[in-house]
């Protein structure tokens, strides 16, 4: 174990040529950011109008291959406002899986909705549509106006599946779950923007998908979200929701529903769209580190998690599959002491306070994985 530590410590520095500390995920801005940033202060647009937030909204379309996209202030108000025009509503269940960011249940919870924390596959790491089947042949009736839950008699009103660290889930059979049970998929692709399944992107498959431009992820507009459908009408309705409701009027304020204001801002805009044009190279890039990354931990005998053979993973997070709980802690503790910052995996939704008494199936992947799976620096860096 101390060498495989000692190997780890090394190997990672000679990549990254740094004796500091080692973070987990840094930005890179290496492209027209300043540029365009500048451009809205000069243009006096910096806030909830202007030409980046219209050209961030065509970018993010066409990079999810989806016909609408809505600029949002963050990721979780994206989910919160995707899964209300779902349908989701006070007291529906939807379903996701425990092994998560918070954001995800906590986007339920926003809509009154009450989550159902389902298994996730060992191999994604994301929502398992074998566990979805056997919840629904188990639990769930389709009726007039939906998908109900027999047992609780709430409705079953959405499938929220997260792509963890941007492995996508398999979708094909996901998808065929929820259709034969009239339940609409909305994605949390938060994490995984640009990779790709069967050569299509994430984001693209459900009703809505949603992504997240916080400073961590993969590109950032420093805080930002956004939602994307292939249904048109559904996209003006999102704008219109999280931009206060607000009918169109040269002078009037007449807003017609209780909307949000979501809105992303011009100058976070000018920052995103700066960096999707690096998004591709960006994932090269950490590609070619998963790939040394894979070389290196083979040989010392440790998984490092690899894309499954129908998708292009981003690699926004790069983790390794430790032996047991106790092989982690170390690793976490030892790697961490010596500057090089590594994360175990999410605590399991139910074990916080206010997700303890939400329904949940057998958790037997979920909990492996918990006991083993460690983040490991996983930042775009050009030499
Ligand atoms: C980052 C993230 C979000 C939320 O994004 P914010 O922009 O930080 O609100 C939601 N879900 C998952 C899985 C995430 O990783």
């Amino acid at each position: 174990m101390s060498d495989l530590i000692d190997n780890t410590v090394s190997f990672i520095r000679e990549y990254f040529e740094t004796k500091d500390v080692i973070p987990l995920h840094v930005p890179r801005f290496i492209g027209n950011e300043k540029e365009y940033v500048a451009n809205t202060i000069d243009s006096t647009f910096v806030s909830s109008v202007g030409a980046y937030v219209d050209q961030f909204e065509e970018m993010i379309a066409q990079k999810s291959q989806t016909t609408s996209g809505v600029a949002i202030v963050n990721g979780t108000s994206a989910l919160q406002v995707a899964l209300r025009l779902a349908g989701v509503k006070d007291g529906d269940e939807v379903l996701t899986q425990a092994l998560t960011f918070v954001a995800t249940a906590n986007a339920i919870r926003y809509n009154r909705a009450n989550p159902v924390f389902l298994d996730v596959d060992r191999d994604t790491m994301g929502l398992s549509p074998e566990a979805v089947k056997q919840f629904l042949e188990q639990y769930a009736e389709v009726r007039e106006g939906g998908c109900y839950n027999t047992k609780t008699g709430n409705r079953i009103a959405a499938c929220v599946p997260m792509h963890t660290f941007g492995f996508p889930v398999h979708l094909d059979e996901l998808q065929a779950v929820c259709k034969e049970w009239n339940i609409p998929i909305v994605e949390d692709a938060a994490e995984s923007l640009g990779s790709l399944y069967k050569g299509k992107p994430t984001g693209s498959f459900g009703q809505f998908g949603i992504f997240s431009f916080n400073g961590n992820k993969i590109v950032t507009a420093g805080g930002g979200g956004a939602i994307v459908t292939d249904e048109v009408e559904a996209g003006q309705h999102a704008k219109h929701l999280t931009t206060t409701a607000k009918k169109p009027h040269d002078y009037e304020y007449y807003h017609d529903e209780l909307g949000y204001n979501y809105r992303m801002p011009n100058l976070n805009a000018a920052l995103i769209c700066a960096q999707l044009e690096q998004l591709d190279r960006f994932i090269e890039n950490k590609r070619t580190l998963a790939g040394k990354y894979s070389d290196f931990f083979e040989k010392e005998g440790v998984t490092f998690r690899t894309e499954n053979t129908d998708t292009k993973v981003n690699y926004w997070l790069m983790c390794v599959e430790l032996e047991d709980r106790k092989q982690r802690d170390l690793f976490l503790e030892e790697t961490n002491d010596k500057g090089i910052m590594t994360r175990p995996i999410w605590q399991l939704m139910y074990r916080l306070p206010m997700y303890e008494n939400c329904f949940r199936d057998d958790q037997t992947n979920a909990e492996y994985l918990e006991d083993r799976i460690v983040n490991i620096p996983s930042s775009v860096y050009v030499k």
